[in-house]
């Protein structure tokens, strides 16, 4: 699939908000379903231990500093003007610290992005021109900037163009358009129908059309304001979302006009274009071109407005990356890099979230490249990259990048805080340490079962049998699991948990009657997790992890964990494909010294899979596969698939785990592993590549609870 088929990114910034409802997209319903089935427990539970009985918290995290004088990132940061700068009394203490943390440059923000914190369109600095950010009036982001200059720092402003909510919602008549789609759900291919109602277009909420020549005007006197309200501090502009938001847009009247004179023809019709797509005919390359045309357009407005009053300023746009791999096929931006460069852009700054966009730090590579191919040592070449991706994302993408001398900037949605920018460091202090990302990356491949209630909490329909032909498949296919089991089920099935035990495979506990435990008092959800531990200790079966039903975990359950030294938390879950959740130590609430290693599991899970999405079993095999694949590519060290005893014993699935296994092996990059063993490569790979890092208490092996 092109990226150019749907809405992909729209800024330096919408990435964070965009990945996030993508998430919750994924798993709200998940949890929602999940939430009706339940099961409330009536036990009473027994009075807590005693703080002082419990051994001790197994995994402790280090507060010593890095080392950070060989470090060269973050040079260049993106500083959002809302999380940054809310105090203006902060400014030179913001400005020191930055510089203190290897910043060296800032794209200062100057208007608004998206509208959260303030409406979109909304500026950062005092100006009749549209509607000012409450609190900013008093020119407080001047006394940022040259805060920042005095420190040392290089400030450009970073002024967001296109999408524009506020003059959208001033002015809706310089709205984009683009071309209706009848209903979500058909295929690329002939998904679009002409409308009952002729109606062919529709209106780009907050996007403006390029090619208006009021919108033009605008936002040039926006920019201009821009320099001159800080010019003695300014040393360029980054202009950003210079582009359209979509392949169809925009389709008004005057954008089809034009359209139509390219492509020789007497008029065009907003229905027309998909078909031309589906054909690659000349009408679509005359839409192609068209567009460059714009937004090339519009770059040059921008640099004849500054350069009416700062000739000498440099000139940067953020840009997409996917038009340096193919414009042709790519037009959802209109960002031909070498008409861009045409209108006087001294730097192309693609923007290299690739996690976003299920790709990979070797296709930014590439990206790269073919960048700097299209502008032909016209204009710099520069990236900015994520800021908050986890340490090993951060790392990985540095590693592919290593043979591109550009810059490397980095975006950060939220208050660049000390923790974030030293994230950074340690990615780029870690990769230097170990040289190059071990390729092929080793991943822990982790088999959970949960071992419980069915969805409807009964334990009628659950039976040994389910956990024996799991036990069977193992054994066939010689790999260690890990039995997550809620403490009833044990009580109820000993005889199954302990062959388990004895096969050599992992025995974790999942509460004790699957409870929901972020909804109870504290000091029930404490006595859960000590009644459920304390089955498999009569038991005789050493436990080191623990994972809360439904992931509902707090901060009183892991504290507890942590304080009967469990060496592993698993109630997390993320989707690779559209998220990431780094398997790392999480310190207690009370103790930032003590912790526990959480690792999250993969979703969809058997559940998600087979009940909410409605996979086939093998399509669930397949969704496991590309999940796989994506978490080797991205050299992510740890996969959990997560299965449950009562929906993988049915007959297709259990062959769907095994179809999943069987490939699995066929990657040499994975090594199947209990969770306890994961959790201990994770401490280890922290501390050797951070040489400073968690340690864990010279806990006996396995780990035995006290007593
Ligand atoms: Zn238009
Ligand atoms: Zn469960």
């Amino acid at each position: 699939m092109t990226p150019s088929s749907s809405a992909v990114d729209s800024g330096l910034r919408v990435k964070a908000v965009l990945c996030l409802m993508l998430f919750f997209a994924v798993l709200g319903p998940g949890l929602w379903h999940l939430w009706k089935y339940t099961p409330w427990s009536s036990f009473v539970p027994p009075a807590p231990l005693l703080a002082t009985d419990l051994p001790g918290a197994a995994v402790e995290i280090p507060q010593a500093p890095l080392e950070t004088s060989q470090i060269a990132i973050p040079r260049t940061i993106v500083l959002r003007a809302a999380p940054n700068c809310p105090d203006p009394a902060d400014a030179a203490a913001t400005a020191q610290r930055l510089a203190r943390d290897g910043v060296r440059r800032v794209l200062l923000q100057f208007k608004q992005d998206e509208t959260d914190e303030f409406e979109g369109g909304s500026l950062f600095f005092p100006s009749p021109l549209a509607p000012v950010a409450a609190g900013f009036e008093d020119g407080r982001l001047l006394r940022f900037a040259e805060a920042m200059a005095a420190a040392g720092i290089e400030v450009c402003a970073w002024v967001p163009l296109l999408h524009d909510p506020a003059a959208a919602r001033l002015h809706p008549e310089w709205q984009a358009q683009n071309v209706a789609v009848e209903e979500e759900g058909h295929a690329l291919t002939g998904w679009w129908s002409r409308s009952k109602s002729g109606r062919m277009s529709k209106t780009q909420p907050g996007w403006l059309c390029p090619r208006h020549p009021d919108v033009r005007r605008y936002e040039a006197t926006i920019v201009r304001a821009a320099v001159e309200s800080c010019r003695p501090f300014l040393r360029g502009v980054y202009v950003d979302f210079i582009r359209f938001d979509d392949d169809f847009s925009c389709v008004c009247p005057r954008c089809l006009g034009a359209t139509a004179k390219l492509a020789g023809k007497k008029s065009v019709k907003a229905g027309d274009l998909p078909a031309a797509l589906a054909n690659r005919s000349s009408l679509w390359k005359a839409w192609t071109a068209g567009r460059g045309d714009a937004i090339r357009e519009v770059a040059d407005t921008m640099r004849n407005a500054i350069e009416e009053v700062a000739p000498d300023l440099w000139l940067g746009a953020c840009v997409l990356p996917f038009s340096a791999n193919d414009y042709r096929l790519n037009t959802q931006s209109g960002q031909d890099l070498t008409k861009l460069c045409l209108a006087g852009v001294d730097e192309i700054m693609l923007m290299g979230y690739w996690d976003d966009w299920a790709l990979s730090p070797g296709w930014l590579a590439e990206s790269l490249r073919n960048a700097e191919r299209q502008t032909h040592g016209e204009a710099r070449v520069s990236c900015v990259l994520d800021g908050d991706m986890s340490v090993q994302r951060t790392m990985a993408t540095l590693d592919a990048l290593r043979d591109w001398k550009g810059e490397r900037a980095f975006f950060h949605y939220g208050a660049w805080r000390s923790e974030v920018l030293a994230g950074l460091r340690q990615a780029e202090a870690r990769l230097a340490e170990i040289g190059r990302m071990p390729s092929p990356a080793s991943t822990a491949l982790v088999v959970r079962i949960d071992t419980e209630p069915d969805s409807n909490g009964s334990y009628e329909k659950v039976n040994p049998e389910m956990i024996r032909s799991l036990l069977r498949l193992f054994a066939e296919e010689d790999i260690p699991a890990t039995f997550v089991t809620c403490g009833r089920l044990a009580e109820i099935e000993p005889e199954v948990i302990l062959e388990a035990h004895r096969a050599g495979h992992e025995i974790a506990v999942h509460a004790y009657d699957h409870e929901q435990l972020d909804e109870r008092p504290d000091a029930e959800q404490i006595a859960i997790v000590d009644r459920s531990l304390a089955v498999f200790r009569r038991l005789g079966v050493p436990i080191s992890g623990f994972a809360a039903p439904r992931n509902s975990i707090t901060p009183a359950v892991r504290d507890r964990l942590i304080a009967h030294g469990l060496l592993w938390d698993g109630s997390e879950a993320y989707d690779p494909q559209i998220s990431w959740l780094n398997a790392e130590a999480a310190a207690s609430s009370t103790n930032d010294r003590a912790g526990i290693v959480v690792l999250p599991f993969i979703v969809p899970n058997d559940w998600d899979a087979r009940h909410l999405q409605h996979l086939s079993a093998p399509e669930m095999a397949a969704a496991w596969e590309t999940r796989l694949v994506k978490t080797i590519d991205t050299r992510t060290n740890l996969f959990v698939l997560g299965i449950h005893q009562w929906i993988v014993a049915e007959p297709g699935n259990l062959d769907a785990v095994r179809r999943f296994i069987r490939f699995a092996k066929t990657r040499r990059e994975c090594r199947f592993v209990t969770a306890r063993e994961a959790a201990r490569q994770v401490l280890a790979e922290g501390a050797r590549a951070d040489g400073l890092a968690w340690r864990w208490n010279d806990a006996p092996e396995p780990f035995h609870l006290a007593r």
